[in-house]
């Protein structure tokens, strides 16, 4: 049996078998989450036009100090009837149009008013101007390729008068659950049997990794219900399974996926939880088999499921994001293999501080409910200290 990989060299193994997907193109409204396929370039000068970043009064700062007669009132959307002449003032409104012959605005505060004319200090060129074009020039790119459209970029393309992107297809994943002993919240548990967590898990995971799930009922460790139901999950581009890759008589899933053509890549991993995951593929088809623990399953997931479909996705950097914090209680290294610690994070003068729980094994779940990150603890022989730097994760 070979021996089990190390984390960093399995996650370079999956990454290198993904390909990312085509691009179609959606429209802006229903974009939220996805990825760009190509640069999005702005359709207008932003803004279109040079416009007043006050309310006060546009002037041409060349007759500044002086008292000016307010010839006009401009509000935003309604631009000035006429270009403003030497010696005039006009009253505008924050994203008014700043009228042709002004270069400059007054802040109503910095100005005497009396109904008329208006008496307005020195003033600069371009004060209080948004100039056309200063935030983005037309035909210039407002998007580029391989960029997470969230609130922001979604409100820049809206005000580049973009309606639709290209953007990179949501990867479809099947989840196959197995085991006998599995039961839906909501049903009676017979003896022996338990209700399935990992259907929920990764249901979450994979929505907030901008998959399309198709999720498929709990299978029993029966042979031809399960080659069904492998074979109909290959058809995905991504087919995820939990339980059933162990070294027990019922484990079946790696066997069966190599009987309908999958190519292992490899099997275990040198990390607790999560050493009997296998990955494979089949054509263009990422075969994720997870351990049925459901701490397992969550783990594997945010090292291994999640940094491909974010690369699937295009994302220029799909690999964990890791950051530096210390430890604020001691933690137990295993001596063979890299450990994932569920730990609750808190802030200490200004430094992320991690307390990993008593409760660390696998099928702990609800222990790691009250958890918010994990905690990669390098293999090792002793014990270390509080005050450790360390590496974590969150969890969202
Ligand atoms: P396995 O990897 O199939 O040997 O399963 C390992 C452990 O995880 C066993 O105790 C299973 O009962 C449990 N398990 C497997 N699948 C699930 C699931 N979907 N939800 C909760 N526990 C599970
Ligand atoms: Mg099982």
């Amino acid at each position: 049996m070979s021996q089990p990989l190390p984390v960093g060299e399995a996650l370079e193994l999956v990454l290198g078998r993904v390909t990312a997907l085509a691009a179609e193109d959606v429209a802006v409204v229903s974009a939220a989450g996805r990825v760009t396929g190509e640069a999005v370039c702005s359709l207008v000068d932003l803004p279109p036009f040079p416009a007043s970043a006050m309310d006060g009064f546009a002037v041409r700062s060349a007759d500044t100090p002086a008292r000016l007669p307010v010839v006009a009132r401009i509000a935003a959307g309604r631009p000035a009837p006429r270009p403003l002449a030497p010696g005039e003032a006009m009253a505008i409104t924050t994203g008014g149009v700043v009228p042709e012959g002004a270069d400059a605005v007054v802040a109503v505060e910095e100005v005497e008013d009396d109904g008329e004319s208006v008496t307005v200090p020195a003033v600069a060129e371009e004060d209080n101007v948004r100039p056309r074009g200063s935030d983005l020039l037309r035909g210039a790119v407002v998007a580029p390729a391989g960029a997470r459209l969230a609130a922001a970029q979604l409100g820049a393309l809206a005000a580049a008068g973009v309606t639709e992107v290209r953007c990179v297809r949501r990867p479809q994943v099947a989840v196959l659950l197995t085991g006998s002993e599995l039961r839906r919240p909501g049903e009676t548990l017979g003896p022996g049997e338990i209700y399935d967590a990992n259907g929920l898990i990764l249901a979450t995971q994979l929505a907030s990794a901008g998959a399309e799930v198709a999720r498929l009922s709990p299978v029993p460790d029966d042979r031809a219900a399960l080659r069904r139901a492998l074979e109909e999950g290959l058809d995905a581009d991504v087919l995820v399974t939990t339980g059933g890759v162990s070294v027990g008589e019922h484990d079946l899933v790696r066997e069966l996926e190599r009987e309908l053509g999958v190519e292992e890549v490899f099997w275990r991993v040198s990390v607790r939880p999560g050493k009997p995951l296998a990955f494979g593929v089949r054509g263009r088809t990422l075969v994720f088999g997870l351990p049925g623990n459901p701490v397992s399953t969550l783990v594997s997931f945010e090292l291994f499921v999640r940094p491909a479909l974010l690369a699937l996705q295009g994302f220029a950097a799909p690999r964990p994001p890791f950051r530096p914090g210390r430890l604020g209680r001691p933690a137990r290294p295993s001596a063979l293999r890299d450990s994932l610690l569920r730990a609750r994070s808190r802030v200490e003068d200004g430094a992320v501080v991690l307390d990993p729980l008593d409760g660390q094994e696998s099928h702990m779940i609800a222990q790691t409910a009250t958890a918010d990150a994990l905690v990669f603890v390098p293999q090792g022989p002793v014990e270390l200290p509080a005050g450790s730097p360390v590496r974590y994760l969150e969890l969202s």
